[in-house]
């Protein structure tokens, strides 16, 4: 059993092999806290909960950081201006660190409600700028960045492999339109490390060069230094929009620092696009977490992630979550009918048939289909086959209980790696229950609350009850 991983950095898939034997270290850039989390946080945080767990699964110990962005990335992702959480903070008439503590509240509701295991620590940069001056002044120290009126630069000449991870040349950045003029830049593709404040920016520290604030990327160079052995580590997670700049950054930063490789394998995931076209606030179809959970079992939602694979750009469409939800309504009755037949002969201890052991062909094929860099699509396919099998077996009568319990065995062991929470009934909601539940919504935006409160007994009539959220958000459950 080889464990294979495409790895971004060198385009190929590549062996595993871990620097400390027994023992992983990996990073994933975690999301900038100012809203909710979009479908393609969960795509892309559930894909790492998967290596993660099929990593221990292997018998791994896995030591998984993400990160929480709550200072430095400003709006277009550029150098030049607003801070998105001072943007959103005016926006909510509330302090930054509010908005912070705010939406890091809901990722993590929106991650335990997915069963996202938690991370062993989730640094932000607000808590590390001492460690981020540090970083910055050796930089300076070793000439691979300046400062220039108060702010910090890389100056990307001096790092020679850039444009490695990202695949993108120099000189044909320079040439390219999108690069932004600052006069304080030695080079246009030279990147902040230290911004100098202006007067109207909340979140900024004193520093050798000026009181102001991290630039987005160090921060990731920097706790990832710290909480992974201050050495290269094993695996770099994120989404591959953003690559260019973020993650091809922070190889320059780490590398320039290190003087070695700042982590073996980047595992980057892809994103979601919304009926065909890309998920974007200005197209309106930005939809979070929360929006899906509203009307589909975060367990429908997380088998829906895992039926692609993690690498291959998702669509998501009504469809597709119906058919995760047939999915798993199959995977849980399946689960039911085995545990009966368990108990049935634990009670009476008669056997319905001979015991048959073709688990360990699955668990084979189940296991080659996750070493081939985590592909979970097949994987899911050999469960269902698993399914038709034993079903055809619970047709004819003829599964012993101890066939059925070496399968259960064989499910709890692999569904440590695929992390579904299997409740005894699966609630999905009628379409017309969701229509109600909307007209409400807008009902109660537009303050009317004779309306609104007609719907909720229409809802309740339907025998379904429903609860008000923060940000006019709501939460059905079945009476
Ligand atoms: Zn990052």
């Amino acid at each position: 059993m080889v464990l294979k991983l495409y790895n971004t950095l060198t385009k190929t898939k590549e062996e595993f092999k871990p620097i400390n034997p027994g023992k992983v270290g990996m990073y994933v850039c975690g999301p900038t806290v100012y809203d909710h989390c979009h479908l393609g946080h969960g795509r892309g945080y559930v894909s790492m909960d998967v290596i993660r767990r099929y990593l221990e699964y292997s018998g791994y110990e896995v030591r998984y950081i993400m990160n929480y962005t709550d200072v430095g990335h400003l709006v277009d992702d550029g150098e030049i201006g607003e801070d998105k959480i001072q943007k959103k903070a005016q926006a909510e008439r509330i302090d930054p660190m509010e908005v912070v503590e705010k939406y890091i509240e809901s990722a993590e509701e929106d991650f335990q409600a997915l069963n996202i295991k938690p991370a062993i620590f989730n640094p932000r940069p607000t808590q590390y700028i001492t460690q981020i001056i540090n970083f910055v002044e050796k930089l300076i120290e070793k000439e691979f960045a300046y400062e220039s009126n108060g702010s910090v630069y890389f100056s990307v000449e001096k790092f020679p492999a850039y444009g490695k991870l990202s695949g993108r040349k120099t000189d044909e950045l320079e040439s390219g339109a999108r690069v932004e003029i600052n006069p304080e830049k030695k080079n246009p593709l030279d990147f902040a490390l230290w911004i100098k404040a202006d007067q109207n920016h909340l979140l900024k520290w004193p520093s050798p060069w000026s009181v102001g604030y991290p630039g987005w990327h160090i921060e990731c160079s920097v706790m990832s230094y710290d909480l992974l052995g201050q050495d290269t580590f094993d695996i770099h997670g994120g989404g591959n929009e953003n690559i260019f700049p973020h993650n091809e950054n922070e190889v320059a930063q780490s590398e320039a620092y290190l003087g070695k490789k700042m982590a073996n394998y980047w595992l980057l995931w892809s994103m979601v696009n919304i009926d065909g076209s890309k998920m974007s606030k200005s197209k309106n179809n930005h939809t979070s977490i929360k929006d899906i959970l509203q009307r589909y079992d975060p367990m429908v939602m997380r088998l829906w992630i895992l039926s692609s694979h993690y690498r291959s750009v998702m669509d998501y469409t009504p469809s597709a979550l119906e058919q995760a939800k047939s999915n798993l309504q199959k995977i849980s009755a399946w689960v039911a009918n085995l545990k009966n037949i368990q108990s049935r002969d634990a009670i009476n201890r008669i056997s319905t048939g001979d015991e048959i052991d073709f688990v360990h062909i699955y668990e084979r094929r189940f296991e080659e289909a996750m070493d081939d860099d985590l592909n979970t699509p097949l994987a899911l396919a050999v469960i269902y086959e698993l399914i038709s099998e034993t079903n055809k077996f619970l047709s004819e009568e003829n599964l012993s209980a101890a066939t059925a319990e070496n399968i259960l065995k064989f499910w709890e062991k692999i569904n440590k790696v695929l992390g579904l929470v299997m409740s005894e009934e699966i609630l999905t909601l009628p379409e017309e229950v969701v229509a109600l539940a909307e007209e409400r919504k807008a009902a109660r935006h537009n303050k009317d609350f004779q309306a609104s409160d007609e719907l909720r007994a229409t809802i309740e009539k339907a025998g379904y009850t429903i609860e008000d959220l923060k940000d006019n958000n709501y939460k059905i459950t079945k009476k």
